[in-house]
């Protein structure tokens, strides 16, 4: 029940029409049984510095930031984590002591489905698919677990050499190297952990694969592969990954658990209910 006391926290984006992130964070607030409502905010380009200054003013408490506002909210915000540096996007708002805080949850989600593996990452190689903004969280996470090292494949030589140059500075010792797609048959074998990052296959178009059949039955034995989509679940890659044994993991994770360490941070709890976000975005997509 909306109150003369509840607390605003919401996402802004450009559109924002189709984000999954207020039903998710209303269905986990109601759960937790607090006085908040999570809304989807409209913000043109132009208006961001507007809206900043609006929310400051209504008392916002939190806000999530989509395209295409990622990268162009750091400039305008008091403080930066180490992580939203290294990723060059915030995708988290907090505001503190009168201060607009911008962080990156969105390599945590990355992280957490492969993290609750237990496994030794320090000689798994990570190959990703892709090299926009998505790639740049999966990038950092793959060094977060200590990845022995990660090669970028993209199609754009231009857009490659910008990638690798971009970590330069990073607070991150990242281990990357970069290749042009045609170089697929050479580095699937090495791949231990191959992450799709690009949006090829995603709905309407579920038939395509950022991989053909052909190149999965050269990964290694016992290789994870990691779809960042989660619309189809699972997508044309998952599924042959899947047949040829290696072990298959959708983007819905990575929804939930980067939606839920922004939770954490808004409402300052230790746990939020992960599992009722999880049912609550399964039962909107499938
Ligand atoms: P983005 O910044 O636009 O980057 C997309 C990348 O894919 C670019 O490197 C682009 O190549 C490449 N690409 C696009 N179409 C291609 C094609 N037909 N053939 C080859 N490469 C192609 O997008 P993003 O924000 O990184 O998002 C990428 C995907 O990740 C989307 O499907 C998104 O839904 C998903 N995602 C999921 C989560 C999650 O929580 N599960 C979070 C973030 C993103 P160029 O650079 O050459 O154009």
């Amino acid at each position: 029940m909306i109150t003369g006391t509840t607390k605003l926290l919401g996402v802004i984006g450009h559109p924002v029409e189709h984000s999954l992130s207020p039903v998710m964070h209303n269905a986990a607030l109601g759960k937790l049984g607090l006085n908040y409502v999570y809304l989807p905010f409209p913000i043109e380009p132009q208006n961001l510095q507007q809206a900043l200054d609006g929310f400051a003013a209504i008392g916002v408490v939190g806000f999530n930031a989509t395209i295409p506002h990622k990268q162009a909210i750091i400039p305008l915000l008091s403080e930066i984590e180490p992580i939203a540096q290294a990723v060059g996007a915030v995708n988290t708002v907090i505001r503190q002591d009168d201060k607009w805080i911008g962080t990156n949850t969105d390599v945590e989600g990355f992280i957490a489905p492969l993290r609750s593996r237990g496994e030794d990452w320090s000689q798994i190689v990570a190959v990703v698919l892709g090299n926009g903004g998505a790639a740049r969280a999966v990038v950092a996470g793959c060094t977060q677990l200590g990845c022995a090292s990660v090669k970028v494949v993209g199609r754009n030589l231009q857009k490659l050499q910008e990638f690798r140059e971009s970590w330069k500075d990073s607070p991150l010792e990242v281990n990357l190297q970069v290749y042009q797609v045609d170089s697929l048959p050479q580095i699937i074998p090495k791949a231990n952990l191959l992450i799709n990052t690009t949006p090829i296959g995603m709905y309407p178009k579920i038939e395509n694969s950022p991989l053909n059949p052909e190149l999965f039955a050269h990964l290694p034995k016992g290789a994870i592969v990691y779809d960042l989509i989660y619309t189809p679940s699972p997508t044309k890659f998952l599924q042959y990954a899947a047949n040829t044994g290696a072990t298959a993991i959708d983007g819905l994770e990575m929804l939930v658990q980067q939606g839920a360490a922004a939770l954490k941070m808004w409402v300052r709890r230790e746990t939020v209910p992960v599992d009722v976000m999880r049912q609550t975005l399964q039962q909107q997509l499938y």
